[in-house]
């Protein structure tokens, strides 16, 4: 499976800003852009003051689909998807993408990072309204109950990525009984409750093109 081996924190810096790639680390003062916010490499503290409307557009597509680890072409196909269902296209995109099943299994705290819970879907750790779903890109929908797999449930990385999910609190989309390690994704989020650092306008313009 294609996947993006680019160092995590290395995607953050050259982006801006946090991407909560790596887990716990992302929330202490380890984290690479507490250290150094400006872009990597010779000329990062240089970078991205002068971007073209262009520039602005592709580094906003670049920074959603490393958030969401999504590759470039499967980014096009889910924005392909968004652009022909029903409802506002940008809104639409972020909705396809926070309904894969590897993201709710991270929103769930089934994993600390997106890939980290990928890697559970992908090892057959998460169950689908009672049936194996080992699929990353799996679009759950309103009502569906994913929980660990028997098989999963004494792995101590999910157990304490589960409490620190619920520590922080989880969204109100899904609904989660950590203890069980089993939650419900209750409806479609709605715009205000996705991430605001996303400007998904900029993302319709570059592919209307
Ligand atoms: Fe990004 Fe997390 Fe690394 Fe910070 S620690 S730079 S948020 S991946």
């Amino acid at each position: 499976m294609a996947r993006n081996l680019d160092p995590k924190c290395r995607q953050c810096r050259r982006e801006g800003e946090k991407l909560f790639l790596k887990g716990e680390k992302c929330f202490t003062d380890k984290c690479a852009i507490e250290r150094r916010s400006y872009a990597p490499g010779q000329h990062g503290q240089k970078s991205g003051a002068r971007l073209s409307d262009y520039g602005k557009q592709l580094r906003e597509k670049q920074k959603t689909r490393r958030m969401y680890g999504v590759l470039e072409g499967q980014f096009r196909r889910v924005y392909f998807a968004a652009s022909q269902s029903k409802g506002v296209t940008g809104e639409r995109l972020l909705q396809m993408l926070e309904t894969r099943l590897d993201n709710v299994a991270y929103r769930m705290g089934f994993g600390a990072s997106r890939t980290e819970a990928r890697q559970v879907v992908r090892h057959n750790g998460v169950l689908v309204n009672g049936r194996r779903v080992n699929i990353p890109s799996y679009q759950v929908r309103a009502g569906d109950v994913i929980e660990v797999a028997q098989r999963a449930k004494d792995h101590l990385r999910i157990k304490a990525a589960v409490e620190a999910a619920e520590s922080r609190g989880f969204p109100d989309w899904i609904e989660v009984d950590a203890k069980a390690l089993k939650g419900t994704f209750k409806s479609l989020p709605a715009r205000a409750e996705l991430p605001s650092s996303i400007n998904e306008s900029l993302i319709i313009e570059l592919y209307s093109k």
